[in-house]
């Protein structure tokens, strides 16, 4: 076996064993890539629980009023620093502990609950809503998730009050993407009571102001010469706890604390081991499911603010003697935002409901909703940039800060490119499993095979000649239905090329990756927005509101969609990929001297 080989093994070990053990459900994006419209996961749209919604709109109008009277987002990036007071008042108001148990004085609010509070403070200062995600997120959320009773009752009070902050340290300098490639060392002391760890860490946000870290490092697995990640509680004030760098100076979200430590002999009891010894990266993704879904809400809250931006420039800035909003270059950004808007807000929704119902692996559609949201994001602040011209450049306007502060988003919590790979690789698993039974067989038939390559067949078959049916309950909605289910089994047909085309080569094929994880990523954002409209017409129903409510910018989402998984599924046979890859090897060997 050659070294690329070994390092291709050793990959898809790592990845089996995080992502594939047990029996696998049939969640609603897996279920996508099979042909399938997995309708109980997504209909009807879920909504916040009645018992939940008073307490909900209570904190939320306190919330409110405290981010207007007593946070200043330009203040924050000015000063690089978010004051106590503004992290005392969010303590106060419960939202550094919102999903802990009330039991440790959290709120015990749903995820979805959770996300409105997150958008709400996403729609004003992304420096404040990282911070949250991190302590709250992926901070605390390990401890909550994978602490035993004693450790939750030592740590918890503190964390949720906000007396003390968390972090989340996974990333180092060799394990950036490739998280797995963790290498700080715990070994176990002599006498059996610690473990002592070695190594740094870097880009941990609130380092430098939290009490409590959850660290990655690795351990030895007994009985052999290897290592695993496994989770440790640290605080900074063990010896051997040094901080390199507190604030790294950085381009956007510059109220955070985002730091570089080092742990050196740090003596930690074995107390702090969090979750299952070796078992750190699921710790670590299980995390990352919370911290995926709150992005989405702060991705959406802020796009509501570029859309408010946008139509009030739009209906005051006159040139050529109208209004910008006259113009149709115009009017096609702000309808843009409004329909990713509402996408972005459904989405997270729906993925956040998932938590909630406690229903398994749902690692595909958080994925999904952090690219789509991040990427949707991104858009949506250039459009309204541009529509403020020139006014937008300067720092009088919230514009440039929102720009910087933005562009994390597209590689924090998992690079959206790795992401993306992800997305079309675990979600191809499914058939390509069918396809490697019906292969295997042909290759070497036997009794078993054959019963099982034919189930694998008439399963693609199926897929393929079948439209899935999508249940909606308003019969306005029933032809945009239909046109959902025919681009799922579209969808399905050209996985399936895919998948017979290029068989296991497609696992370094990313440009045909991308394109099958946009096209299932639309889809799903695609299913929440019908289901939303849907949810919506049935709520206006039951209100006795007789006019319909105004879809007009979740219907362009629709069509723009349709448009989009079209233009992917079509590039999967008619693209540039081979001139792409010609051209870059060109550059990468020869240098950039090239250019020139
Ligand atoms: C402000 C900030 C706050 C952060 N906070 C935290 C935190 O609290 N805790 C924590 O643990 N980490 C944190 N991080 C780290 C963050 O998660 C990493 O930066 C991220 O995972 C990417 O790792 P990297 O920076 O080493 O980039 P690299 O791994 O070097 O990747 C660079 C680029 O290469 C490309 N790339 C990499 N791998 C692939 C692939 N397989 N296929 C295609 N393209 C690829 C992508 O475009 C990627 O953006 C933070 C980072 C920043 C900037």
């Amino acid at each position: 076996m050659n070294k690329l080989d070994e390092q291709r093994q050793k990959e898809i070990q790592q990845a089996e064993e995080l992502l594939f053990t047990g029996p696998q459900a049939l969640g609603f994006a897996k279920g996508l890539f099979q042909g399938h419209f997995v309708s109980d996961w997504v209909m009807p749209y879920p909504r916040v629980d009645e018992g939940e919604r008073p307490q909900l709109e209570q904190t939320l109008t306190e919330l409110r009023k405290f981010l207007n009277e007593d946070l200043d987002p330009a203040e924050i990036d000015r000063q690089a620093d978010i004051p106590r007071s503004v992290i005392d008042g969010l303590g106060r108001i419960g939202v550094l502990g919102m999903t802990a148990p009330k039991e440790y004085g959290g709120h015990g609010f749903s995820q979805m609950a959770n996300c409105k509070i997150l958008e709400e403070i996403g729609r004003r200062c992304a420096s404040t809503s990282v911070f949250v995600n991190a302590h709250h997120s992926i901070g605390i959320r390990a401890l909550l998730l994978f602490g035993t009773p004693e450790q939750q009752q030592k740590w918890l009070p503190k964390l949720v009050s906000g007396e003390q902050l968390g972090a989340f340290a996974l990333t180092e300098r060799e394990a950036g993407s490739d998280a797995a490639n963790v290498q700080m060392q715990a070994r176990l002391s002599e006498d059996g009571s610690h473990f002592i760890l070695n190594g740094e860490k870097r880009y941990i946000t609130n380092a430098a102001i939290a009490q409590e870290l959850t660290v990655m490092a690795r351990t030895p697995i007994a009985g052999t010469d290897k290592t695993a990640v496994t989770a440790f509680l640290v605080t900074p004030d063990m010896p051997g706890f040094e901080m390199l760098e507190a604030r790294m100076a950085k381009t956007g979200i510059k109220g955070t604390a985002t730091g570089r430590f080092a742990l050196r002999d740090v003596k930690v009891p074995k107390e702090n081991v969090l979750g299952p010894i070796g078992k750190g990266l699921k710790v670590a993704l299980t995390v990352l499911d919370f911290g995926r879904t709150t992005f989405g809400a702060c991705c959406t809250g802020a796009a509501k603010t570029c859309l408010e931006l946008a139509v009030a420039h739009a209906n005051t800035r006159r040139q050529f003697n109208k209004t910008l909003g006259e113009f149709e270059l115009v009017k096609k950004k702000i309808a843009r935002i409004a329909a990713d808007a509402y996408a972005m807000e459904a989405m997270t929704t729906v993925t956040a409901s998932f938590i909630d119902r406690g229903l398994e692996d749902y690692m595909l559609e958080t994925a999904m909703l952090k690219v789509f949201t991040t990427e949707r994001l991104w858009e949506c602040i250039n459009d309204v940039f541009q529509i403020y011209g020139g006014s937008a450049y300067f720092t009088d306007l919230p514009l440039e800060r929102m720009l910087r502060d933005a562009r994390i988003n597209q590689i924090g919590e998992g690079a959206n490119e790795v992401l993306t790979s992800f997305i079309a690789l675990v979600g191809m698993r499914g058939p390509g499993m069918e396809f490697k039974e019906i292969y295997d067989t042909m290759m070497k038939p036997s009794r078993d095979g054959m019963s099982k390559a034919w189930a694998a067949g008439k399963s693609r078959l199926n897929a393929t000649i079948r439209v899935p049916d999508v249940p909606v309950q308003s019969e306005q909605l029933r032809a945009q239905a239909r046109q959902l289910g025919r681009l799922i089994r579209h969808f399905n047909f050209a996985v399936n090329r895919a998948l017979v085309t290029y068989r296991e080569p497609i696992l370094d094929m990313q440009l045909i990756q991308e394109r099958i994880a946009n096209a299932a990523m639309d889809l799903f954002a695609s299913t929440c927005v019908l289901s939303r409209i849907d949810g919506e017409i049935q709520s206006a129903g039951r209100n006795g509101n007789t006019a319909s409510p105004d879809h007009s910018a979740a219907n362009l989402f629709l069509r723009q969609s349709s448009r989009r998984i079209r233009g992917y599924l079509a590039g999967l046979t008619d693209n540039d990929d081979k001139a792409v890859i010609a051209a870059a090897k060109s550059c990468l060997t020869s240098g950039s001297s090239r250019v020139a």
